[in-house]
């Protein structure tokens, strides 16, 4: 601990600095992260340069053969793994096993969609020609990630990176560097991966995140976080047109029709608005109901709501955690929920905190014009904002950028028609937070080759094959 990971040996920061890790649910101090900065980022990315072709120039299977070890490696300490992410997180046991299982099951996968997708056979466009197209490695990937899924949203970018050939230099979230870097820097250097292939800078998001995000050394920043941070990279990326991607925050819609089962619509809302006390950025965090059932929708939310539990997320007694830092809990608070009770909203329960810990809260008659609607909650809130009709409900829906909606209806082919009219990257009907096939999406970690080989002797024109002869 308190140390980065660079061309196979961990190693302390250029500047020597390092700072404490919290244990969210009670601040005491769990270990420590090393300060990382440019000279250790331009280091980082010069081992993974230098590793990459030999990486690259192993068969699919053999780098698939490292993917499993790394998982064999996490899944031999998955009890330690999910103590330290529900102490380094917040989160309660059951999100903290979903992460560690989902983690492995990312590598698992890489691992045959490596030995699988190497290219294809296309048809080729005139008779006589082949027409072949391959799948080549980019070469040096950054990645840099949040807190809330640390191991997870790394492991999304950094399994199938590998497989497939490239390098990668990952800068973890500074509030939870343990689960999010440290512990991959020791399962590559328990697995023996070659030196340079995986290398992890921690450190702060001004500086060692900067300093990766700024690099004129990578070939892909893969960037996963705040839409301010996102704007800033890609503003940078911008001026010499460098590769980046992006996953932001979203402002996610959960619509419950008039003819939605509300008991059913309030039981998934309790996960998709609440699970890891709101804190994803699939979290459902507009509520937009038909006013016939809005009364209903409202109680049974209530209902379940003050009956959650919140406490110790070690405790299998406990629904919600701390939020993760006192700057989230201040968002949250003076931003959002006191902001939008000033405009009007109605605060049915919650709305109060004892350090991190924020009670679930539920905000009634919400308008468009509110922080709670137009802004990424974030938090353990459900806002409410009733309306007249389905057509209502999309066009509110819509107003934001979203990743995750959900529909409730009892007329499932309605419920279709609603999602395709939806601009969501993923709509679930009676469904939420239900991550249809997410870790089997293979991320754009290689660029296509199309190649073209001419199997018969061709003839050529007079004038490419023989001009002097022309007449
Ligand atoms: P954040 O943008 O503050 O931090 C994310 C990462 O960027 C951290 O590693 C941080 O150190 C780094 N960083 C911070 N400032 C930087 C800078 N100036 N230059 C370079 N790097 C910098 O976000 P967060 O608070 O950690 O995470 C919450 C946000 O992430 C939410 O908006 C959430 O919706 C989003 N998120 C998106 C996804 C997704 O898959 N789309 C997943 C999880 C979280």
């Amino acid at each position: 601990m308190g140390r980065l990971y660079i061309d196979g040996t961990f190693q302390d920061a250029a500047s020597g600095g390092t700072a404490p890790v919290h244990e969210k649910a009670t601040g005491a101090r769990i270990g420590t992260y090393a300060l990382g900065g440019p000279a250790d980022v331009d280091r980082a990315v010069a081992a993974a340069r230098a590793a990459q072709p030999a990486w690259a120039a192993l068969s699919a299977p053999e780098r698939a053969g490292y993917l499993r070890g790394l998982a064999e490696h996490l899944q031999g300490r998955y009890e330690e793994l999910v103590e330290l992410s529900v102490r380094e997180t917040g989160g309660v046991r059951a999100k903290a096993e979903d992460e560690v299982s989902t983690s492995i099951r990312q590598l698992l996968i890489s691992s045959v969609q490596a030995t699988e997708n190497a290219g294809d056979i296309l048809p080729p466009y005139k008779a006589g020609k082949l027409s072949l197209s391959r799948a080549v490695p980019l070469g040096v990937i950054g990645v840099i990630t949040p807190w809330n899924y640390p191991m997870n949203l790394a492991m999304r970018m950094v399994a199938p990176g590998l497989a497939f050939g490239n390098t990668i230099v990952l800068k973890p979230a500074e509030l939870t560097p343990l689960v999010g870097g440290h512990v991959l820097a020791e399962a590559a250097e328990a697995v023996g991966l070659p030196a340079g292939v995986f290398n992890v800078v921690t450190g702060d998001g001004p500086e060692a995140g900067w300093a990766l995000a700024d690099h004129r050394g990578l070939d892909l920043l893969d960037f996963t976080g705040s839409r301010e941070v996102g704007l800033a990279i890609a503003a940078s990326a911008a001026t010499d047109l460098r590769s980046i991607r992006l996953e932001l925050g979203g402002d996610n819609a959960f619509i419950v029709l008039e003819d939605a089962d509300v008991e059913l619509a309030a039981s998934h809302a309790m996960i998709a608005s609440l699970e890891f006390q709101g804190q994803t950025c699939i979290s459902s965090s507009r509520h937009i109901v038909v006013r016939e059932v809005a009364d209903r929708y409202l109680e049974a939310v209530t209902r379940r709501v003050e009956a959650l539990r919140l406490g110790d997320p070690m405790s299998p007694d406990t629904d919600l955690g701390p939020l993760i830092s006192e700057g989230q809990r201040d968002r949250l608070h003076e931003r959002i929920v006191a902001p939008s009770i000033a405009k009007g909203a109605r605060l049915v329960t919650g709305g109060t905190y004892d350090g991190l810990f924020y009670r679930p809260t539920v905000l009634a008659e919400v308008t468009p014009d509110m922080p709670a609607f137009t802004e990424e909650i974030f938090g353990p809130v459900i806002p409410v904002t009733v309306v007249d009709s389905e057509d209502e409900a999309v066009e509110l829906a819509n107003r934001h950028p979203m990743m995750m909606d959900s529909v409730f209806t009892a007329d499932l082919m309605r419920g279709m028609d609603v999602a395709e009219r939806l601009r969501a990257g993923e709509v679930h009907v009676n469904d939420a937070h239900a991550r249809h096939g997410a870790e089997n999406q293979m991320p754009g970690f290689t660029r296509r080759q199309w190649i073209g080989v001419q199997r018969t002797p061709l003839t050529l024109p007079d004038w490419a094959s023989d001009p002097a002869g022309r007449r």
